[in-house]
């Protein structure tokens, strides 16, 4: 097979570590040199793109690129022709809202004849549409916290993940516009696209899996397999293996991350000794 699938990732920014990371424990052997726009993977059928995450979802419309891993605000806000595939559960944020930390906020009517200085103008005014508030719209491209302190609008629409910029700059978050994380999207694709495409997704569930899982050993008296093994069915069912000291067991699952604190204090009180919780790195159903 001769074909190649071409993705597009983030040149640099806060998306690059994560998506290379990501295409690195999908098993990819990828260099990237500090000028390189693109390279191809040595040992699959791949071709890495490094690019303005910007411009990403036009290349995708455009064929240009196969895929691309980008944040979903960008994909909202870019409108062009492409597919969310998965989300990759990386670069969290949300796209909120935000007036002076002066203003008597009693509501979204708040916004009814103000201006809005953002970078996402498609978002907002949908975001405004569904509301039914008409506002204006100030598309500026970068340090949109400013705008309302030099009387360029009158609040923003930004990215903010711990609302620390927000602070500095005099502001408060008051609506959730969009929440957003990593996506991989992808566009039309021929068959062999398609099944280099399908192979890369397996590989991004096998990892996801395994990131949120562990793998518990755990030493237990035998009366105790039975009320653990409830607590932590594992994939199937746990391995038991014996202990030389007689009447206790080895009990060996996997624990969802989320619940891994709780399911520890179930355990012991159950009778669990001797835990051992150890990270997994694939992970196949
Ligand atoms: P480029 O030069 O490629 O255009 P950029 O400056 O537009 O980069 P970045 O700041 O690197 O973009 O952010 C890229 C993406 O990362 C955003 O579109 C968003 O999805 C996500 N992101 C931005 N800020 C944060 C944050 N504080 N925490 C988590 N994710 C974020
Ligand atoms: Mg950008």
């Amino acid at each position: 097979m001769n074909e190649v699938l071409r993705i597009a990732i983030q040149k640099s920014g806060r998306l690059q570590e994560g998506s290379l990371k990501l295409l690195k424990d999908c098993g990819l052997s990828i260099s990237n040199g500090k000028d390189q726009l693109k390279t191809q993977a040595s040992n699959f059928p791949v071709e890495v793109l490094f690019l303005r995450d910007d411009d990403i979802p036009q290349y995708i419309e455009d064929g240009v690129a196969d895929a691309g891993i980008i944040g979903e605000n960008i994909f909202a806000e870019k409108q062009k022709a492409g597919e969310i595939i998965k989300c990759l559960n990386f670069a969290k944020c949300r796209l909120a809202l935000a007036v002076p930390r002066t203003e008597q906020y009693s509501g979204i009517n708040w916004f009814e004849g103000k201006n809005i200085a953002t970078s996402y103008p498609n978002i907002v005014s949908d975001f405004l549409k569904r509301n039914n508030i008409t506002a204006g719209i100030h598309e500026i491209s970068g340090s949109v916290e400013i705008a309302p302190g030099i009387g360029l609008a009158d609040a923003i629409c930004d990215i903010v993940s711990t609302g620390s910029t927000l602070l500095s700059n005099g502001l408060k978050e008051v609506e959730l516009v969009m929440k957003s994380e990593a996506v991989l999207v992808a566009g039309k694709l021929d068959v062999g696209k398609k099944q280099i495409l399908s192979k890369l997704v397996f590989r991004m569930e096998a990892v996801q899996q395994a990131s949120n899982n562990k793998y518990i050993l755990l030493n237990c008296p035998n009366e105790s397999i039975e009320p653990i093994t409830n607590v932590i069915p594992g994939m199937k069912s746990p391995t038991i293996l014996p202990l030389s000291k007689p009447g206790w067991s080895s009990l060996h699952s996997v624990v969802d991350e989320n619940d891994f604190w709780e399911k520890i204090d179930q355990l012991k009180k159950l009778g669990a000794e001797g835990i051992l919780v150890i990270p997994i790195e694939k992970m196949i159903l």
